[in-house]
């Protein structure tokens, strides 16, 4: 089986936690709010911080150069407005596509049906990188997760080979798993689990 890294989500949890846990090994960190993302980016900016929030285009710049991978880009303007901070910046931005598998309203994300539209805008956008796709499953039903885990492989699989020409597509990452189904997507294939509860207990 291929490595799985964990991204630790300090989300509900202070500078003293995320201090203890980099003394335990961990150096993945994920926050889905800007203030607390820069906050703790800044007082420990040798780790590697995720942005896994939902994405406003005027917070932008409170992540773009300083997230190691943002996980929740659910829209091509948002996409678009990542990609023009990086440029200014003179970076790359790696990020993650997400994909709203579920189908419920309440989650963010691309339609698995528009994601083909999606990568071929990045395709033109030299600020960004897509390194993979995430998405979220519906809580407590496992039957449903597996199969929104299943069906995100699925795609990048497809995706990955149709856009193995493009130098910013990449389609390797499977941000998928959280504590109550990390299990069932790590058998379905992530590549990084966004663990939150079950390590701050
Ligand atoms: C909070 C959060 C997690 C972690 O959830 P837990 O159930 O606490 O493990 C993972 N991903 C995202 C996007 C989150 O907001």
């Amino acid at each position: 089986m291929s490595d799985v890294t964990l991204v630790a989500v300090s989300k509900t949890v202070g500078l003293e936690e995320v201090k203890a846990a980099i003394s335990a090994g961990i150096h993945d960190f994920g926050e889905n709010r800007t203030v607390l993302f820069k906050e703790k980016q800044a007082a420990f900016p040798g780790e590697s911080w995720h942005f896994i929030g939902s994405i406003q285009t005027n917070k932008i710049k409170d992540f773009v150069g300083r997230a190691a991978l943002v996980h929740s880009v659910a829209s091509e303007r948002a996409l678009i407005a990542i990609a023009k901070r990086a440029e200014a910046a003179g970076l790359v931005q790696s990020v993650l596509l997400e994909v709203n598998m579920s189908g419920e309203a309440s989650k963010d994300g691309f339609a698995a049906g528009d994601l083909d539209a999606a990568l071929e805008a990045a395709c033109a956008l030299g600020g960004v990188r897509v390194e993979g796709l995430m998405t979220m499953a519906a809580r407590e039903n496992p039957t449903a997760a597996r199969k929104s885990f299943a069906g995100l492989r699925e795609l990048r699989d497809r995706y990955r080979n149709m856009y193995k020409s493009a130098k910013n597509i990449r389609l390797i990452e499977l941000s998928m798993g959280m504590s109550d189904d990390y299990g069932i997507a790590i058998e379905e294939g992530a590549t990084i689990v966004r663990i939150g509860r079950s390590i701050w207990l």
